[in-house]
């Protein structure tokens, strides 16, 4: 079964997601974002073997625990090729805020569309989401009941993620969005900011969702 505990970590107050399958307490990690030592101490608690850490993208408050956690565990990280640039670029982005530049650990595995995570008995696939950072991904377990979904800074409850950052495009963003709509509207989203909300809801209220959605016409959805 499909377990989820979420932290708020980080100065930018970015979700760090711990999701793990019950059934064989396996686990992975989704975006290290800050405060390596709370991160340690909830998988701790949990009681769960984490297996990888998965940078959803490479914006400075999603990966300034990652170096902590993966001394720590000694686990692997994913990320998609695409943001190795803005991963690369960590140091810059840190000037930006005038943060001290997080330490950059390498990346074991380049993760691409249609991708399957395995976490246990939990499948997760890959989509390959660009438009708030190029190689932007989420992760979709959709075998579950309610399916759920990890999807950074692309979806946010009542909003989506910004375009204005480098890297960002907001024409692409627009294209990103559209895979949410077939998604069943029982899909729980786990946001990389902001409380979870469910892919219905988002069709209804968004607005930016909301239009996209009412643009498919009834018969076909
Ligand atoms: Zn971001
Ligand atoms: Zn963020």
């Amino acid at each position: 079964m499909f377990r989820i505990e979420s932290l708020v970590v980080g100065p930018f107050q970015s979700n760090c997601h711990i999701v793990a399958c019950s059934d064989t307490s396996d686990a992975v990690i989704f975006d290290a974002g800050d405060e390596a030592s709370r991160i340690l101490a909830a998988v701790r608690r949990m009681g769960v073997a984490v297996k990888a850490v998965i940078n959803t993208h490479a914006h400075i408050d999603h990966v300034t625990g990652l170096a902590g956690v993966v001394d720590a565990l000694g686990v692997p990280v994913f990320m998609h090729r695409e943001e190795a640039p803005m991963y690369e670029g960590v140091g810059q982005q840190a000037l930006m805020f005038g943060l001290a530049p997080p330490r950059i650990v390498p990346i074991h595995r380049w993760l691409a569309e249609g991708d399957v995570i395995n976490v246990g008995k939990l499948r997760g696939e890959v989509m390959l989401m660009p438009g708030h950072s190029p190689g932007h991904i989420i992760v979709v377990f959709k075998d579950e009941t309610p399916p759920r979904a990890i999807v950074g800074d692309v979806l946010f409850q009542g909003s989506i993620g910004r375009t204005d950052l480098p890297g960002g495009d907001h024409e692409v963003m627009m294209k990103t969005l559209e895979r949410f709509l077939p998604m069943p509207d029982a899909t729980v989203v786990y946001s990389g900011h902001g409380p979870e909300t469910t892919i219905g809801e988002e069709k209804r209220w968004n607005p930016f969702l909301a239009p996209l959605a009412r643009r498919v016409p009834r018969s076909a959805r």
